[in-house]
């Protein structure tokens, strides 16, 4: 289902994310999914293409390449149903990328068009506790997912950003340990930084809920740890790649299938 919605507020949560409030006429067919991790597939316009926002997805799809719609996948942080807005807060990754670059320049007013929402997991309220490990891509779908939890549920929670100025606040009704990890503070090529985190938590003993997700190589990595080194059952477990460094998108979805494969057959 195509919708789209019109910039009501742009927040530079830190300095290298930017949330975006989108409402107006365009979401009024909008229905959230019941999952923590709901997301929308964002249409972006290329230049020069000949429509406009909002526009007919199959048609706008069937047009010469340059010209169709570019899809990128973000969080819905959250859905307000009695304003019928919602926030999707975008990395901003450099002045490149169709969303990181639109998102950087996003203006009230501006609009965006996507398909969606689509989801696979909430946290589940049957164990004590939940680990949730990712990089900035993961922490609206992290945020949301926190705030589902109960009193008497624990929540330990591993995210890499690039310093402290880029900590978002999180919360939940439950028992937080968030564990911050600085990719400045370890060398320019040390990409284990977020493994050796996860691989130093003490977790206690019960059921665990896991929720892992990120850039391909870290998620692969906190995976092997996860289900191997640690014996964590694959049941229960929610753990993807949602980008991969060097590579768009684009490059990235030619490539997923057997990447996931690969990862699957570690452990
Ligand atoms: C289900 C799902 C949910 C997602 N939710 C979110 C979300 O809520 N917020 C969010 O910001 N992202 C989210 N992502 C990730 C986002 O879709 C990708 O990061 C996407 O590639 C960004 O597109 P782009 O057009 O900005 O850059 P692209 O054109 O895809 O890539 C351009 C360059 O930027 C690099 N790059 C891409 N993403 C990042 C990044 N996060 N950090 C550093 N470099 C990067 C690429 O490797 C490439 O070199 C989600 C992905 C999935 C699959």
């Amino acid at each position: 289902m195509a919708h789209y919605g019109e910039v009501l507020e742009v927040q530079q949560l830190t300095p290298r994310m930017v949330r975006v409030v989108l409402g107006g006429p365009g979401l009024v067919d909008f229905a959230p999914t019941p999952f923590s991790d709901q997301y929308v597939n964002a249409l972006f316009v290329p230049e020069g293409a000949p429509y406009e926002i909002p526009f007919d997805v199959d048609h706008a799809r069937s047009l010469e390449p340059e010209h169709r719609p570019v899809g990128r996948r973000y969080t819905i942080r959250w859905w307000d149903e009695k304003t019928r807005t919602l926030a999707l807060d975008f990395v901003v990754h450099g002045d490149i990328g169709f969303a990181g670059r639109w998102a950087n320049h996003a203006q009230p007013g501006d609009l965006l068009q996507f398909v969606g929402p689509s989801g696979a997991y909430a946290p589940s309220p049957d164990v004590e506790t939940h680990l949730m490990v990712g990089d900035e891509s993961a922490l609206p779908a992290v945020a949301a997912s926190l705030e589902r939890l109960t009193e008497r549920q624990q929540a330990y929670v591993v995210v890499i950003v690039d310093d402290a100025t880029n900590h978002v606040e999180l919360s939940s009704p439950g028992t937080l340990n968030v564990t911050w990890v600085h990719r400045c503070d370890g060398a320019a090529d040390d990409r284990d930084q977020l493994l050796r985190a996860v691989e130093g938590l003490e977790l206690p003993e019960g059921s665990i809920g896991v929720f892992v997700h990120g850039e391909a190589n870290e998620v692969r990595s906190v995976r092997r740890h996860l289900l191997g080194d640690r014996g964590i059952p694959k049941e229960g477990t929610s753990i993807s790649p949602y980008w991969r460094r060097d590579y768009t998108d684009e490059q990235w979805r030619k490539v997923k299938r057997e990447w996931v494969a690969a990862t699957e057959a570690d452990v």
